[in-house]
């Protein structure tokens, strides 16, 4: 432990952000982080508790309190070390994770957490400033053969950590970038993919080969997912060609809303809306581009997608922004003494919301209205819940402008083609049906076929499918091998 009465004299520091006009006007990321000062005096507020909640807290169990005792003692080395022993990614994490470790933390029963984001955030930027991250390939190969499906965080931390105990990786991704969500859905101002570029080089000279634009199997007729695919492959061949196959193909199916007026033109999920400036941003040229410009978006999904819509809508100019949530508002501050160690219910307000945007809770769209073919309105009723049951207010019926709508209803399930393709059964939601047990855990009922991630779990958090990815790999080494070393 840094400094015995830290947490008693200094109090919690956020990271910046730019100011709001100046961070509309690009698609840059705009977090300012800590200097050393003042990651050395946040590490400094760590208490080192002998039971730490935040370890227990974090997906990937970060080994927090030693990292933010390195950071008080300036030893950057030492603390990306530790940081690098239980995550492949904390650039990612550090940036778009919504940190379930500070509300784990045991300063925030009656304090404010430490900063325990930005501290990670500090020590990976340092690191790969400082020419620490290297690649790490093998020192011996086993030659055996890793298929995996899909590049987002779960597949990548998977392929890394199967490459690093000597196997020969294959990431297979249908889109023609890798990175999965990070790539293809998560907005370039929350993180930059010149980060996801970097580790792909790394994971290359570890000896993982990247096939972009090649689907496993196929989507169904007229499917919304988002695809570049050039070519395709099918599960039997890949069955055939790898001795362990890996689906992390992410839960990629959007919730709709089939009220009547479905079909008219500017109506769209997010992951058309989204993925489109993703790629502009990447530099490509697209013959269409769903554009905010000018127009009233109503955004309805009140979560972190919804929250992306909104924010690249502003970017993009829209005359208003607001966003729809089923749910009433949660109270502004949560009930800690109820709620503490675990994810608190309360009103979260990000950065895309404080950029302007009108929000609207227990709110229900019964129609899209049209004219000419076109969006025009949302036909909307107030909703309230009692029993944990909805219904509508009487006498509530509301008409709002709209020309764009975005559905940001979250997940449904993975694309059920995919899994049938390779004959996998599926939980009751869809998923991937394997377990997460110590043996025989990421295991599908198809001999050689595994699946993590958003995939088996459904629709959830980048951390959880870095998680999954390393423990995967670990199942999947041990099927391989008959033991592993690589840690759980
Ligand atoms: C808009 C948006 C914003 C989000 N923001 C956050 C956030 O701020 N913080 C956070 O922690 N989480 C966030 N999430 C959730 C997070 O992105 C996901 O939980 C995470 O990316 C899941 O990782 P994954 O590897 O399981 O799947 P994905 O990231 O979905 O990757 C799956 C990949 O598999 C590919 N694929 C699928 N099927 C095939 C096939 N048959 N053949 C070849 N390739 C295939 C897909 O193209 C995709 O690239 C967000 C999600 C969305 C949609
Ligand atoms: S729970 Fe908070 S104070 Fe305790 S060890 Fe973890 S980060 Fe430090």
């Amino acid at each position: 432990m840094g400094k015995v009465t830290g947490f008693m004299e200094y109090e919690r520091l956020e990271e910046g952000y730019e100011p709001v006009q100046a961070r509309l006007k690009n698609y840059k990321e705009f977090v300012i982080g800590l200097t050393d000062e003042q990651a050395k005096i946040q590490g400094a507020r760590c208490m080192d508790c002998g039971t730490p909640f935040c370890n227990s807290g974090c997906p990937v169990n970060n080994i927090i309190p030693d990292f933010n005792d390195l950071v008080y003692r300036q030893d950057w080395k030492n603390a990306i070390t530790v940081l690098h022993s239980t995550n492949n990614f904390p650039e990612f994490t550090g940036r778009i994770c919504p940190a379930p470790c500070e509300a784990a933390c045991t300063l925030n029963v009656n304090d404010e957490p430490v900063g325990i984001k930005s501290i990670e955030h500090a020590i990976i930027d340092r690191a790969w400033d400082n020419g620490w991250v290297l690649p790490q390939p093998a020192a011996h190969k086993t030659g055996k053969t890793v298929a995996v499906v899909g590049s987002g965080p779960a597949g990548l931390a998977a392929a890394q950590q199967l490459a690093r105990a000597g196997h020969d990786v294959t990431v297979f991704e249908k889109n023609d970038r890798v990175g999965g969500l990070l790539r293809y859905g998560i907005p370039d101002f929350k993180m930059e993919k010149s980060h996801i570029d970097r580790r792909v080089e790394q994971m290359k000279a570890e000896g993982v080969t990247f096939r972009t634009g090649v689907i496993v199997g196929a989507l169904p007729e007229g499917s919304k997912v988002t695809s570049w695919a050039q070519e395709s492959i099918s599960p039997e061949q890949l069955k055939q060609q790898f001795d362990a196959v890996l689906l992390a193909g992410g839960a990629e199916q959007s919730r709709d809303l089939p009220v009547p007026g479905r079909d008219l033109a500017g109506v769209h999920f997010a992951m058309e809306f989204l993925p489109q400036q993703n790629k502009v941003n990447g530099g490509d040229k697209l013959p269409e581009q769903i554009k905010a410009t000018g127009k009233h978006v109503i955004v309805i999904g009140g979560g972190d997608t919804g929250s992306d819509c909104v924010g690249t809508s502003n970017r993009h100019g829209a005359a208003s922004v607001t966003q729809f949530e089923l749910m009433p508002m949660p109270p502004e501050e949560e009930n800690r003494p109820l709620t503490w160690p675990y994810w608190p219910y309360k009103l979260r307000t990000s950065s895309s919301h404080e950029e302007g945007c009108q929000r609207e809770f227990a709110i229900a769209t019964k129609e899209f209205i049209g004219e000419g073919g076109k969006v025009t309105g949302l036909k909307t009723v107030r909703v309230e819940w009692k029993d944990g049951k909805m219904a509508e207010v009487p006498g509530s019926e509301q008409v709002m402008k709209a020309d764009l709508v975005l559905l940001a209803m979250g997940f449904v399930s993975p694309v059920a083609t995919i899994l049938d393709a390779f004959g996998v059964d599926k939980d009751g939601r869809g998923n991937a049906r394997a377990s997460t047990d110590f043996t025989g855990g990421y295991q599908t009922n198809v001999e050689k076929v595994f699946a993590a991630g958003d995939m088996r779990r459904g629709q959830s958090l980048v951390v959880w499918a870095i998680r999954e990815g390393r423990q995967a790999a670990r199942a999947i080494d041990e099927y391989l091998m008959g033991y592993s070393e690589l840690p759980r």
